[in-house]
């Protein structure tokens, strides 16, 4: 049986600023698998935050913020396809990055085995040799490859923003407790794609 709970008061930004020249978007696993009809393991409101995800590119790449993309990647005999269905298979149409936001020469792109981004690739490596200090982190899933990377970055002293309509969930409790603990346990700010303002 469902329980009832009330989501704890947490802070909506109305404005975040970031410094450009310390700040990097991570798009988290915006690939076909998770995005697009047909995809193995679809969240069926990821496809809506593509436009909010171009403009937060378009954002980064006028200003010279670092761009990485996370792509899930897995292959035969990876536990978790035991957790999940079989998804973003490597060098399938599902593991591809969605075309809309297809990376841009000067993006990184990082092939993922877990729900952190840090785990297993070089991403702490590359923010440290660029001085990175804030993430802004959209994508999907909400609550499971961003959160843990969301995490993973707290866990090692960066800021993290999060614009909650850049990013998607299964369901709204989902979406709600994720967003909840990246603002209350990762001092995360919490604001929406067009709330974010680059330092003058
Ligand atoms: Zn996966």
């Amino acid at each position: 049986m469902a329980t009832t709970v009330q989501v704890p008061q947490y802070d909506i930004h109305p404005e975040v600023q970031v410094d450009p020249e310390k700040t990097a978007l991570i798009v988290v696993d915006m690939q076909n698998d998770f995005v697009k009809e047909g995809g193995t393991l679809r969240v069926p409101d990821a496809e809506a935050t593509i436009p909010r995800i171009r403009t937060l590119l378009d954002l980064a790449h006028n200003t010279g913020m670092e761009v990485v993309y996370s792509q899930d990647t897995h292959n035969d005999g990876d536990p978790e396809w035991e957790i999940w269905p079989e998804h973003t298979r490597e060098n399938t149409w599902g593991w591809q990055i969605v075309e809309e936001i297809a990376p841009q020469e000067g993006d990184t792109v990082l092939r993922k085995v877990r729900y952190d981004a840090f785990y297993g690739t070089h991403l702490d490596h590359f923010l440290r040799l660029w001085g990175t200090e804030t993430l802004i982190l959209c994508g999907t899933v909400a609550n499971i490859c961003v959160h843990y990377t969301a995490a993973s970055a707290a866990l090692r002293w960066y800021d993290i923003v999060i614009p909650r309509d850049a990013t998607s969930a299964l369901d709204p409790f989902d979406m709600e407790s994720s967003l909840r603990q990246a603002a209350f346990l990762f001092s995360g700010r919490i604001t929406e794609s067009a709330g974010i303002r680059v330092q003058p």
